[in-house]
């Protein structure tokens, strides 16, 4: 007799163990950030603990009662999964008199257990009648109870538990003790998703916090990156381009002019008797005659056409898609500009220069950098011979 009502107390135990019914990695759910998988956990724990068949859980959103996890052990596993897409769009208003005892649940915050929802006047279950009709169901007892917030006292979604079975798998009343274990746990209940959900908002906050830098990082590097890249290719003290971007450049135009017809022209440029004017003025005059001319060709030039400092106070522009006879007008533009310019420094020195230019056009059989530039230096070195302050043409 003891041996046996032991039996039975344990059994009991077992009964309302949680930790049978869950691996440890399930019981993880609890603290997931995934909604659903704490709800069907939970919805899973009270019916193995109520014997239900089958269970729903809403939750209130705005005005109303949203459906959002649904198990039903007697239908088919594809038919749930159906079930619970169909039954996403769910909801149910929340206000009084609906007939629906979901709503009354959660508007009057009250267990509501039905033993026979065909024999019950006070609520339609219109729906559950129409799911019996479709998947061959019969809905008999269904144990309704609000999800409350033991805090605020209010309630944040329904709990659904349908037809309790007996151990002969008759259907039978929810019982007091069922009705009384569903009030408690509803505060465990409720608590645990408030949790969840808080947790999921905080993560989804973090995710747009970090895409959001993600973003501007991205930007930055991108923006540095090309920073980095300009900086390569000009020449520090005047930003006009250097060397090292003229080979890089001249190549590519080497080769559409391979391919295509079109050709462009070279002026090379350098100061006449400059060592004068370090030695006469000094070396940061010097300069500051530099820095004039890349402005007087910054100004003067095309867009697209690439100014370039090649070495100490010697130049190059490339001209795109440009013919000799243009490159002449512009050479002589150029000529022009630098000996009408008068630079006034401090002390009120009057400073002129000018400049030796030697234009040449690349030709579609020219196969090397060094071809081109060989053409333009022999006209400069001709026009330096020739008395300077000239342009030197070589097609
Ligand atoms: P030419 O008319 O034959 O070109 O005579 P030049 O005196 O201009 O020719 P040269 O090439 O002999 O002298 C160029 C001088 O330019 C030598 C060098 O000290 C000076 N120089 C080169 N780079 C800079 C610079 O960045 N700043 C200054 N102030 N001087 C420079
Ligand atoms: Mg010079
Ligand atoms: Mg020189």
């Amino acid at each position: 007799m003891a041996k046996d009502s032991a039996l039975i107390k344990m059994d009991t135990m077992k009964h309302f163990h949680a930790s049978d019914l869950f691996k440890i990695d399930d019981i993880e759910h609890f603290h997931s950030n995934d909604l659903e998988a704490l709800l069907h956990k939970i919805l899973q724990y009270v019916r193995h603990i109520t014997n239900s068949d089958a269970g729903t859980i809403y939750l209130a959103e705005d005005d109303y009662l949203k459906f959002h996890i649904f198990q039903n052990d007697s239908l088919p596993y594809e038919t749930i999964l159906d079930l619970q897409e169909s039954l996403k769009d769910l909801r149910y208003q929340i206000k009084k008199d609906t007939g629906t005892i979901a709503v009354e649940s959660f508007i009057q915050s009250k267990v509501i257990s039905v033993f026979d929802i065909y024999q019950n006047k006070k609520y339609d279950f219109k729906s559950s009648k129409e799911f019996d009709k479709n998947f061959s169901y019969k809905t008999k007892s269904i144990l309704t109870a609000p999800l409350v917030n033991f805090y605020t006292n209010s309630s944040i979604g329904v709990l659904q538990l349908i037809n309790k079975k007996a151990e002969n798998g008759q259907y039978i009343a929810y019982t007091e003790q069922d009705k009384e274990f569903i009030s408690l746990s509803s505060y465990l209940i409720t608590q645990s998703i408030l949790n969840t959900k808080n947790s999921i908002e905080k993560l989804e906050l973090l995710n747009k916090e970090l895409e959001k830098k993600v973003i501007e990082r991205t930007k930055k590097l991108k923006d540095t990156q090309k920073k980095l890249i300009e900086q390569a290719n000009r020449d520090p003290m005047t930003n006009l381009y250097n060397r090292r971007y003229f080979n890089e450049i001249i190549k590519s135009l080497l080769l559409i002019a391979k391919r295509t017809s079109q050709l462009f022209s070279l002026i090379i440029i350098d100061i006449d008797d400059f060592k004068n004017v370090n030695d006469t003025y000094g070396h940061s005059v010097g300069d500051r005659v530099i820095n004039d001319l890349a402005d007087i060709f910054r100004n003067t030039v095309r867009n697209s056409d690439i100014s370039v400092r090649f070495g100490g106070e010697e130049f190059v522009i490339i001209l795109p898609n440009t013919h000799l006879k243009e490159a002449e007008i512009i050479a002589k533009k150029l000529k022009d500009i630098v000996e009408n310019n008068t630079i006034i420094l401090k002390d009120g020195s009057r400073i002129k220069f000018t400049i030796s230019l030697g234009v040449s056009q690349i030709q579609q059989d020219d196969e090397s950098v060094e071809t081109v530039l060989h053409k333009a230096d022999e006209a400069l070195y001709q026009a330096k011979n020739s008395g300077k302050n000239k342009i030197v043409i070589k097609s």
